[in-house]
Parts: C-alpha cells; structure tokens; sequence
C-alpha cells in the first residue's frame, strides 16, 4: 500500500517503545512490528472471536496469511475454542465456493494481522520522522542494529522529508560500513595465516548482516 508521511510538528516525545526496540537485537522496526502482531493475534482470540466485522474479514482473506497462522500457533498457542469457530467457518466458505459449477477459490482482502501491521509500520515511520533531530532517538538509532533492507527500502519510498530522509540514511550507512568492517575482520580471520588470531566481537556479524538482509 503506498502512503506518504505528511509531518505535522507537535511536541510528542519519541515513543519509548520505538527507543526500547533500537536497543534490542535485530531490526527495531521488525521488532516493533512482531509485538504489535503478537499483540493484535491475542486479542483478536481472546475478544474477537465473535466480532461480527472481524468475521466478514476472516472470510474475505480466508484467514489468516501463512506468516501469521504461524504465529497463532507457534507464539501465541491461540485458544483452541477461538481458531476451532474461527475455522469451521472458512471451511464451510472453501466448501461452498468449490462446490459451484464454476469452483474458485478468491482472496478479497488482506489478512487482518496484515492490514494492522499496515498501520502500525505507517506510525513507525511518521515517529522516526517527526523525531528524527531528536538527539536521543539519534543515539538509539546509532546503538541500534539497523533497518533490514525491506524496511530500509520502505523508508526511501515513504519518508517524504528531506532532511528525516538523509538524516535515517546517514546513520544506516554508518551501521552498514561498521558492520562490514567486522565481516572483513572475520573473513580475514578465517584465513589460514591468521587462525591462531582469536575472534572477537565480530564473531556473529554474518549473522547479523544475515538478519539485515532478510528482515
Ligand atoms: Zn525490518
Ligand atoms: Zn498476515
């Protein structure tokens, strides 16, 4: 979905939840993401279950998608009872739209967990952007482990503002150049000349280049 942030200036802090999730592993918009849907999923099985829009929802998407049945599952141990009414329900639909003369099978809207993450990643971005001269979400942002490509590439596409844009890409680039100084010390590292050099901290930074690339 293509959206453009518009900046209105207001004087709201740098959301906690954003500094906190530069502080941990990984992306931290990934992470604030996968809390909102883990947040969202939990909800939705202990509250929604009989919520007559979610139902209509649930139908047009045919649940949920692979990513976030997934997550039901394995993250979240959804309630039995919920996934059971929720599903008896869109096999009845599959069975009824394969059962006409002409069978289909058509997805009309997103998954719902999908859709809030829409929202959510649209208030990220318009967080990081009002805030971005904020010195302290400046110094998270630099502690942090960086954007993965996907949000990076979406940050390109959305931030709208000059000066938030160069701002981001600047303290990106500095992570990127950082972290493949530590890949080159561990490739050199590997090279049977200096075997005997012990490894240091950049001892996982595969890993992390890894988790960049795929989000
Ligand atoms: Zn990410
Ligand atoms: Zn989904």
């Amino acid at each position: 979905m293509a959206y453009v942030i518009i900046i209105t200036m207001t004087n709201t802090a740098v959301s906690q939840d954003l500094l906190e999730a530069c502080h941990q592993d990984g992306c931290p918009v990934c992470r604030l993401e996968h809390a909102a849907d883990l947040r969202y999923i939990d909800r939705l099985f202990y509250e929604r279950v009989n919520e007559y829009e979610l139902r209509v929802h649930l139908r047009a998407s045919l649940g949920f998608c692979h990513n976030h049945s997934r997550m039901a599952n394995e993250e979240i141990h959804a309630k039995a009872l919920g996934v059971a009414i929720i599903y008896d329900d869109l096999l009845r639909v599959v069975l009824e739209q394969t059962g006409k003369s002409r069978p289909s099978l058509s997805i009309d809207k997103k998954c719902p967990v999908c859709e809030n993450q829409s929202q959510v990643t649209a208030r990220i971005f318009l967080d990081l952007t009002k805030h971005i001269n904020s010195e302290e979400l400046q110094a998270a942002l630099r502690s942090s482990r960086g954007l993965c490509f996907s949000h990076l590439r979406h940050a390109l596409g959305v931030m709208r503002d000059t000066n938030a844009r160069n701002l981001l890409l600047q303290i990106q680039r500095e992570i990127i150049t950082a972290l493949r100084a530590e890949l080159a010390e561990y490739i050199r590292k590997n090279d049977y000349r200096f075997i005997g050099e012990e490894i240091g901290p950049e001892r996982d930074a595969w890993i992390r280049a890894l988790k960049m690339g795929g989000g």
